[in-house]
């Protein structure tokens, strides 16, 4: 136990750390009242001389008369996480409502048309603007969307990544020691009316250096690895053609070459079939680069032609699936490389129910549809076309693998009658589809990982063994006073959609909209009013076998 004499704990202090692109707000923030138990939580990092934990006490006065304590850990990866104990109520066994956050990027389906936004909209009894763009729903702990907690008295200023700082037993140790005191995935909806940037997502190591170099732009350090599960038909771009694709695509795709310039052409001579392939990668890299630091004015003049071209032949022959979409990204995006560039990558068009996974490094662009997502908890991109935010053309080209073919789809496995898993090749996330007819009932068996529910459409009730002692089975209340007894029928309500529109509905029912939080080693049940359709997003389970 140590003090840490360098640093003491005043609010002061500690808004001066917030101006230093601190990763976490205080949680009750501003104003400090005079004599008010304020929590502090905020990460930073210390320098220790051994990787074993430490843990440390922190306790004084602040200015005027405001009092504070609470007590941090440090993890192996020498963050320091500091969180109350006072109120360290124990919350196993218990399921949250979660309030979520939306995104308005303007690539999103606009008013009623975006299953985001009704998503929201019932999530949050918010309105919806119908000519607003909701691009995204967020569920998780990330600062740039972060989800609140349902309290007693509805949304209290208690953000999940807070109350997860204050209740770390709700992750299982095994995500506390892998990944610290956080969330390791984040989970969200999707409803995309036009195409969104060619980007791709850094590995661990490219998102330090460059959180580093662009705080601003690259808010994180992690990786981002993720998967989308479509909703509806699902459009995107993914990973390179192969390599035989390629040489078709630079004969049929004249304007590809006045921009490369026909230098490139059939440089490619492979001696033997060892060398093959890395000969194959490095010709697609040097094209690919080419193309993408080309001048402006150089591409205008190709996309300018290329339309012209397709806009005639279309008269006479039926274009390719590449040749329509071409004419569509130019009409979204005129002039713009990622509309020659389109023809480098796998065109992969998602049914209702099909997953695609997408590993840090490699390029993709969603193009048109609904899905659910999940990733590592970060936002890093790095961008290169079909966008006017900025562009990192440099580092894109630098960071890709240039692997070439197919990327596999994913129908997601069985796991009992109802319900389908889809299990991506990264350690801190999986989704499961869980699809329940009228009267169908089923239990998400207790995993030692925390898991996000959403529920997309439906009504039912969600509950775990430890709520159905009282006959009113209500949903956890994670509130910042000790909890009385968290499984006591005489709990408060939650104002939630589904408890404040009726007093005859009981806490733990849920609709379409709800997101819940359920901690780690939680069987959940689920019964049904009406048909009902819900995900879950969790830690990979092969994350535990490995372990
Ligand atoms: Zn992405």
């Amino acid at each position: 136990m140590e003090q840490l004499v360098d640093d003491p704990l005043t609010p002061a202090n500690l808004a001066r750390k917030e101006s230093f692109g601190s990763p976490t707000r205080p949680l009750i923030s501003s104003p400090y009242r005079a004599g008010r138990r304020f929590i502090f939580h905020y990460t930073r990092t210390l320098e220790c001389n051994d990787s074993k934990a430490q843990s440390l006490t922190y306790s004084g006065n602040g200015t005027g008369t405001d009092t504070y304590s609470g007590t941090g850990i440090v993890s192996s990866n020498n963050i320091l996480t500091t969180m109350v104990t006072e109120n360290n109520g124990k919350h196993e066994g218990d399921l949250v409502r979660l309030k979520c956050s939306v995104q308005n990027y303007d690539w999103g389906r606009t008013g009623h048309e975006s299953l985001v936004a009704k998503m929201f909209s019932s999530n949050c009894d918010g309105q919806i603007d119908e000519t607003e763009h909701y691009a995204e729903l967020w569920m998780g702990t990330h600062a740039s969307g972060p989800s609140y907690v349902v309290g007693e008295k509805g949304i209290e200023d208690l953000s999940l990544k807070s109350w997860i700082l204050k209740n770390p037993q709700v992750l299982g140790d095994v995500v506390v020691d892998k990944w610290g005191v956080d969330l390791p995935f984040m989970f969200k909806v999707l409803s995309v009316a036009r195409a969104l940037s060619i980007q791709a997502h850094p590995d661990k190591e490219l998102a330090g250096f460059l959180h580093m170099l662009k705080p601003n732009v690259y808010k994180d350090a992690n990786h981002k690895p993720e998967m989308v599960v479509a909703l509806t038909e699902f459009e995107a771009l993914c990973g390179f053609i192969s390599f035989k694709e390629l040489e078709a695509v630079l004969e049929s795709v004249p304007e590809i070459k006045e921009v490369i310039g026909t230098a490139y052409a059939g440089q490619v001579l492979p001696v033997n079939e060892h060398e093959k392939e890395e000969k194959q990668t490095q010709f697609l890299q040097s094209i690919f680069i080419k193309l993408m630091s080309a001048e402006s004015k150089v591409v205008s003049a190709a996309v300018t032609k290329l339309i012209s071209r397709l806009t005639m032949e279309n008269e006479t022959r039926k274009l390719t699936s590449k040749e329509e979409l071409a004419l569509k990204l130019e009409n979204e995006h005129p002039h713009d490389i990622g509309v020659i560039a389109s023809f480098f990558f796998n065109h992969v068009r998602l049914n209702p129910g099909e997953a695609l996974h997408i590993s840090p490094n490699e390029p993709h662009a969603y193009l048109g549809g609904e899905c659910v997502e999940c990733m590592a908890t970060s936002d890093n991109v790095v961008r290169a076309g079909l966008t006017p935010k900025n562009r990192d053309v440099k580092i894109l080209c630098s960071m890709l693998t240039y692997k070439q073919g197919s990327p596999e789809i994913l129908k997601g496995v069985p796991v009992n009658e109802y319900t389908k898993r889809y299990n991506p090749p990264f350690d801190e996330f999986e989704v499961e589809q869980c699809v329940l007819d009228q009267g169908a009932s089923v239990i998400f068996p207790a995993v030692p990982g925390p898991s996000i529910f959403l529920v997309l459409s439906g009504q039912g009730f969600m509950y775990t063994p430890s709520s159905t002692t009282a006959a009113a089975a209500p949903l956890s209340s994670p509130s910042l006073s000790p909890p009385s007894s968290s499984s006591s029928a005489s709990s408060s309500p939650l104002s939630s959609p589904s408890s404040s529109s009726s007093s005859s509905l009981s806490d733990d029912m849920v609709r379409g909209g709800d997101v819940l939080f359920a901690p780690a080693n939680t069987e959940v049940h689920v019964s049904t009013e009406s048909a009902l359709h819900l995900y879950r997003a969790g830690v990979n389970h092969l994350t535990f076998l490995k372990t």
